[in-house]
């Protein structure tokens, strides 16, 4: 028997060989139990908010929490009921589709946001992360170059741990949690200047953006929403915009007042 001689070997790297298990399965984006829990103790442990219903989702828009993802010339929707996420969500769909363009010369395809909890779908989990605004599920390219891409993408992100990234059939998807801090951290890290500055989200897809709209654009609701440069604070972004520090705290849901470049802000309106 020729797979007698690797029993003993096995053996002794069992540990290692539980771990690359774990890698492959990664590799691959295959979707699992294991992955699902691991989104979801994410999600835990980001402490980040499921919404229960409309009523409760309508709330995060209201106070900034959750943020309209507008579509643009880089990314359109798709049979979104709900087009809203958590800000660093955004962030990463308007990254992630501007290189997509670039790098494939089409569009991408946003098909699902955050779902409030009784929006279910039946063959849904019960761990799902959509009820936090923190995942998308992004269409599946149909051109081979666009898949391989984007997959290659995701991969390449998931390996630096900012997100988790499944690869689902039915209907053929890729379901991306984005994890909040680690994922802002990471723009942070790449200097925060992504190619998308010029594709801030607008109110609708406005054409002929102004360069005040590229910085400081309104947003559906009558709210605004910022993308942190380089040497802002949240003093000078507050100041700027005649808001307290607190306010925008309060509006994006940060306790502390490190702030990353690239991040998108939520800035509350006057009352
Ligand atoms: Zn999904």
């Amino acid at each position: 028997m020729q797979a007698a001689r690797y029993i003993l070997p096995l053996l002794v790297t069992l540990p290692l060989l539980l771990d690359s298990v774990r890698t492959v399965e990664a590799q691959t984006l295959r979707g699992s139990r294991a992955s699902v829990d691991r989104i979801h103790r994410q999600a835990l442990n980001h402490g980040v908010h499921f919404y229960e219903s409309a009523t409760t989702a309508r709330r995060g828009v209201a106070d900034g929490r959750l943020v309209r993802l507008s579509g643009n010339a880089d990314y359109q929707l798709a049979g979104v009921s709900y087009p809203y996420a958590l800000p660093g969500t955004v962030t990463f769909v308007e990254r992630l589709a501007s290189q997509y363009r670039s790098a494939c010369g089409e569009r991408m395809v946003v098909t699902s946001a955050m779902r409030p909890r009784s929006f279910r779908l039946a063959n849904s989990v019960d761990k799902s992360v959509h009820p936090t605004g923190m995942a998308v599920d992004l269409r599946k390219p149909a051109k081979p170059r666009c898949l391989a891409w984007l997959r290659n993408t995701l991969l390449a992100l998931e390996a630096t741990g900012v997100l988790e990234a499944v690869e689902e059939r039915n209907p053929p998807h890729f379901h991306v949690a984005v994890f909040p801090t680690p994922y802002q951290q990471y723009v942070h890290r790449q200097g925060g200047s992504a190619p998308v500055a010029t594709t801030t989200r607008t109110a609708g897809r406005t054409a002929g953006t102004t360069a005040a709209a590229r910085t400081s654009a309104p947003a559906p609701q009558g709210r605004t929403t910022y993308r942190v440069r380089k040497g802002d604070s949240l003093w000078t972004i507050a100041r700027r915009h005649g808001r307290s520090v607190e306010e925008i705290k309060r509006a994006n849901d940060i306790k502390s007042s490190r702030i990353l470049a690239g991040q998108v802000l939520v800035i509350p309106q006057a009352r």
